[in-house]
């Protein structure tokens, strides 16, 4: 075997010691509430379709009649050739819906955070960072080459803190965090965190990943409080609540500028399938709408952890915490004997140490889905 395979099995056979190692398991979709798995249906808590979006009708419409028009690729960058028509009306209703100026649609929420942190940040600069915020902040973070310090989850004080001690030597600085957590399901404290930035003329960027659609009357995470929160660069996905795929961000037209002009993982893309756009933009109209929809979920979560005892949930993602990795697997195949998929969450994915069962919550879901997860649950921390 030639050294590459070596160093490729090495490194798999120490994450195999550890309870660490990920199977890429075939999962069929038989629609947005059941997955036939090891040639089992179960009812899917693991999805982040918070609204089943994915398979509703009027939006799988809508993608299949933008595919038969404008074919499956978008064929370029969408500075080039990629731009179809359908990308207007997409980022109008982002734009509408966050309460900004303008909005842009990147070909991933990962790609938007690896282009957006970049532009914002550089060698001058600093970063100061959610310890928990999501893998794709921290690596948009890493290859800003500014200053990155993290601060303890969700500690306003200790973000103060290190503005307070930092602060003056950088040119710019961004604050980052999650809006939703999401592993933890909790939200950021927006209002403050927002407060805290323009106190130190730093420019917060807030990951609504796990808000939109779910949190804030389904406009996301920035009005899910008291007052909407004052997040200058608000950005998110299009593959979770809105069930397509695609990332954005929302911000004033300046900003949306320059990021159209400069943002690598942006420019040098290719855009998204018009079939894509076209399903995220039939979604977002469910979202500004179907209030129904996008508050049963949370509503859901929330019965969940009453039941069980647990802290309220805050948003659809509940963290039933393990006390190790081969604790978290045990349950979350126990969860699957009684008909129910729900991963276990194991490190680098949360801090070493830690371990849990991810139970995402969906407008889909039955209330008897709901109840029945609930006394499997019950019955395994009785078991344990
Ligand atoms: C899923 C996720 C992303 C990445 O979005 P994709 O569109 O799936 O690339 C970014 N941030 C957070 C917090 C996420 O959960």
């Amino acid at each position: 075997m030639d050294s590459l395979n070596r160093f490729a099995e090495r490194k798999l056979a120490a994450i195999e010691r550890r309870s660490l190692r990920r199977e890429l398991g075939v999962v069929e979709r038989v629609d947005a509430r059941r997955v036939r798995r090891g040639g089992r249906e179960l009812v899917s808590f693991a999805s982040n379709d918070y609204l089943g979006l994915s398979h509703d009708p009027g939006v799988v419409a809508a993608s299949v009649e933008a595919v038969r028009r404008f074919g499956v690729g978008a064929g370029a960058s969408r500075l080039i050739e990629g731009n179809h028509p359908l990308y207007a009306a997409l980022e109008q209703r982002l734009a509408a819906l966050k309460g900004t100026d303008a909005a842009i649609v990147f070909g991933s929420g990962y790609l938007t955070n690896v282009g957006v942190l970049p532009l914002f940040a550089g060698a001058a600069d600093l970063v100061v960072i959610d310890e928990l915020c999501h893998s794709c902040l921290l690596a948009g973070a890493e290859l800003s080459g500014a200053a990155v310090r993290s601060f303890a989850h969700n500690d306003v004080a200790a973000a103060r803190a290190l503005l307070e001690r930092e602060r003056a030597d950088a040119r710019h600085c961004l604050v980052v965090t999650d809006g939703v957590f999401s592993m933890e399901g909790e939200l950021a404290p927006l209002p403050e965190l927002g407060a805290l930035a323009r106190e130190f003329d730093a420019w917060l960027l807030a990951d609504d990943a796990h808000g939109l659609g779910v949190v804030g009357s389904g406009r996301g995470s920035t009005f899910a409080h008291a007052a909407p929160a004052d997040v200058p660069l608000q950005m998110g996905t299009l593959s979770k609540a809105v069930g397509a795929y695609g990332g954005y961000l929302c911000a004033d037209a300046p900003v949306v500028e320059l990021v159209a002009n400069r943002a690598r993982s942006f420019v040098y893309s290719t855009g998204l399938p018009p079939g894509t756009v076209a399903a995220a933009t039939a979604a977002l109209d469910v979202i500004a709408t179907d209030t129904a929809r996008t508050s049963r979920p949370l509503a859901l979560a929330r019965r969940f952890t009453e039941t069980l005892g647990l802290p309220g949930a805050g948003s659809p993602i509940v963290a039933w915490p393990c006390p190790t990795p081969a604790r978290a697997l045990a349950a979350s195949r126990a969860l699957a004997e009684a008909g129910f998929f729900a991963p276990a969450i194991r490190p680098p994915t949360v801090p070493p140490g830690t371990a849990c069962v991810r139970l995402a919550f969906s407008a889909v879901h039955t209330d008897d889905d709901a109840a029945r997860l609930a006394e499997a649950v019950a019955e395994l921390e009785r078991a344990a």
